[in-house]
């Protein structure tokens, strides 16, 4: 193929134009502060739920259809529809509510919570095979792992790349201090191991106390009975493993596509289902906004 001169014009005008890239990555120094505000709340307002009261809010809290961005290209939408509708073909009754939910609450157009028959909710809350106790013991890990995960991973990349500080001075000063001090006493083998180790900790000055073993094992029931059941990789089609967090939102993934593998240039950086790009540069990963989806 030959460009003829007015298209090598606008090719030209289009590299001249070209602006950089606006790029993301984790929270940093007050924000982190902020964040841990934000998580002592969230763990407040659960405490004031009967422990025993099976809460349904939990069975569409975690975002498993990430929401597509206002004005998405046409084909992220063709995308989107072709993937729920394999999903809901091949989901049994409760995959194929547990869905619809997702779907609903993803493009706000429901709060499944509220919208569905009681009955349904019934069934939903039967399937996950989880008792109220390990729901709220998972969730206090969950909310707190937002916080903890991207710090006990990139310690873990600095321990790698023998590093010799594995917590940096601007970590020490945005994170809490008794954070600083259990992330540092060892290696851990888990974001997950950590949290419920830091929630024992910290929760013993106040009402609600929490067991670290009560909290790995509830954690690991959820993830077993529920979580692993309906979690997709971010990245592709398979069933998802682990997540990582980044500014508040899980990114769930498959051994394939682990933080750990993540390309190193922006050239080849993974898209996810909402056209956004991620890769990693050292021990931060950056992800850019969907405006760069073809
Ligand atoms: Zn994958």
């Amino acid at each position: 193929m030959t460009l003829s001169n007015r298209d090598l014009g606008e090719v030209a005008e289009v590299l001249m134009n070209e602006k950089p890239l606006p790029k993301f990555t984790d929270y940093t120094g007050t924000e982190i502060t902020q964040l841990f505000g934000r998580c002592v709340q969230r763990q407040d307002l659960l405490e004031k739920i009967d422990p025993q009261q099976p809460a349904r809010e939990w069975l569409f809290e975690d975002c498993k259809i990430t929401p597509l961005p206002n004005g998405a290209a046409d084909s992220l939408i063709c995308q989107r529809y072709r993937e729920l509708l394999e999903l809901l073909r091949t989901s049994d009754d409760i995959g194929a509510w547990h869905w619809l939910g997702h779907w609903l609450k993803s493009e706000n157009i429901r709060d499944p919570v509220k919208f569905f028959p009681e009955v349904v909710l019934k069934q939903l809350v039967q399937a996950s095979d989880v008792s109220p106790a390990d729901i709220r013991n998972a969730r206090v890990v969950r909310i707190w792992l937002s916080y903890t995960e991207p710090l006990v991973r990139k310690i873990k990349w600095r321990r790698q790349g023998k590093q010799e500080n594995p917590i940096s001075q601007w970590e020490t000063r945005a994170y809490d201090s008794d954070v600083v001090g259990l992330v540092n006493s060892k290696a851990w083998n888990s974001a997950e191991e950590f949290t419920s180790d830091w929630i024992a900790q910290w929760s013993g000055e106040r009402k609600v106390k929490y067991q670290r073993e009560t909290l790995v094992n509830s954690y690991s029931r959820c993830v077993a009975n529920w979580w692993i059941r309906f979690t997709k990789c971010s990245f592709c089609r398979q069933h998802a493993t682990a997540e990582f967090w980044m500014r508040e939102e899980n990114i769930p993934h498959c051994k394939e596509h682990s933080p750990d593998k993540l390309p190193e240039l922006l050239i080849d950086a993974w898209p996810d289902r909402a056209g956004r790009r991620w890769w990693r540069e050292g021990i931060d990963i950056y992800f850019t906004d969907s405006s760069t989806a073809k």
